[in-house]
């Protein structure tokens, strides 16, 4: 059979594009190659997502209003979200119920490894595999979407160009404990060199229990010492019972359309700066890029306007994150002076604002220049 559209990979970003495709009525395959994968990550998604997506209730564990960010010297500001929250979803539930989902709209969903792709004037040949390491029969289809994640195999089949910048974080799950108390209904950030010299640290609540986690960029320090620093630092003696660990992606591949392929969510680089959002990006690439796809199938429209559909809407997100990353992250007299900003309520309004809906709405221009003071004064004493 040759299918439409062949998806390789089942997460959030793939899944999502799926079920679009399927209910479309496009014949699609999604190519999972783990149907049990607990994908590592902290689960944190906000509340626009989970109305755009209609997230049911029953997956989102926590809906936290509060969070505090805490700096180098301990000093911790403690906010209140009155407009929304952060959900916190268990990724091995979440990926499932998406995945179902796009099943129930046509897709078909099978278990195995994408290892080669081979491309021909109208289709491309995806040679699978079965977790025994067997040869499945081949799939055909007239188009791809790469939905692979960070080391995706898909992109370098088809000769994208590379995933540049990549953060490996590392997280471990913690029963509730006495040292853990506090954190029940809080979201806490980390910006201390000693948990991460240039990213941050995350405590995250869950029903059952809590993720831990923190990153750095790839080869330059060693995670897991950052991470027993940061546990150590908080106070916990009991012994995780899950640690995972993970590349995150949060640059832009150069380019992530081509004539018949596209790559979605963290195979296409597209985890913010600065925080590592990445579920979000994932979900709506997989969302923008399955509508291309199907104008591509019905109209001959290029997929290139995924791409700049994409870039037109989240570019400023990711340029405004790459900059506030590379001024305050680099040393802790520049995180101290980072929390010491957060203090500022119009700060906390626009933070929460802009990541709740993704909407980067300019705050009027006096309170601009009082951020812009605040900013100066803070840089100038360090703290
Ligand atoms: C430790 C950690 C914490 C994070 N915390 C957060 C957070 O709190 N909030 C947030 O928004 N983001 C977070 N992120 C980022 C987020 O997890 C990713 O951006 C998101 O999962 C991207 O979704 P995706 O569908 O593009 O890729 P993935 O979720 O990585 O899914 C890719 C899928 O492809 C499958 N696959 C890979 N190769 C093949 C192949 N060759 N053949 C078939 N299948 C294949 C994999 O098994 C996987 O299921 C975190 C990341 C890490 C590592």
């Amino acid at each position: 059979m040759l299918y439409d559209v062949a998806i390789i990979g089942g997460g959030p970003s793939g899944a999502v594009a799926a079920e679009i495709l399927a209910k479309a009525g496009h014949s699609t395959i999604l190519v999972e190659r783990n149907l049990s994968n607990v994908k590592p990550c902290g689960g944190a998604i906000p509340l626009g997502l989970i109305e755009e997506f209609q997230i049911p209730d029953e997956l989102v564990e926590k809906k936290l209003t509060r969070m505090s960010v805490r700096s180098p010297k301990g000093q911790t500001i403690f906010m209140h979200m009155p407009n929304g929250y952060v959900g916190m979803v268990r990724r091995e539930r979440f990926d499932r119920y998406l995945r179902e989902k796009a099943q129930k709209a046509g897709a078909e969903v099978v278990e195995a490894l994408a290892k080669k792709i081979d491309r021909s004037a109208d289709r491309f040949t995806i040679h699978l595999f079965n977790k025994e390491g067997n040869e499945l029969p081949p799939v055909e289809a007239s188009f791809v979407i790469g939905a692979d994640g960070a080391n995706s195999k898909t992109a370098d089949e088809l000769g994208f160009p590379p995933n540049d910048l990549k953060v490996i974080a590392m997280q471990q799950r913690f029963h509730y404990c006495e040292a853990l108390k506090p954190y029940e209904e809080l979201v806490e950030i980390w910006f201390d060199g000693e948990v991460s010299p240039d990213f941050y640290g995350w405590i995250f609540p869950k029903t059952d229990h809590i993720a831990i986690g923190t990153g750095t960029e790839e080869h330059r320090n060693d995670v897991k010492q950052l991470q027993r620093r940061f546990v150590e630092k908080i106070g916990i003696t009991e012994k995780p019972y899950l640690n995972e660990a993970a590349k995150i992606p949060m640059k832009p591949r150069r380019s992530f359309s081509q004539e018949r392929a596209i790559l979605v969510g963290d195979a296409a680089g597209l985890v913010t700066p600065a925080n590592g959002e990445g579920i979000f990006f994932a979900m709506r690439s997989g969302k923008l890029g399955a509508e291309a796809m199907i104008e591509r199938i019905r109209n001959k429209t290029p997929l290139a306007s995924y791409e700049k559909e994409f870039r037109k809407l989240y570019s400023p997100i990711f340029f405004g994150l790459k900059v506030l990353q590379s001024v305050y992250y680099k040393s802790d007299r520049l995180r101290e002076s980072f929390v010491a900003i957060c203090r500022d309520k119009h700060v906390q309004e626009i933070t929460f604002d802009s990541y709740l809906y993704k909407k980067m709405v300019p705050a009027p221009w006096s309170v601009q220049m009082k951020i812009m003071a605040k900013n100066v004064y803070h840089l100038a004493k360090g703290s």
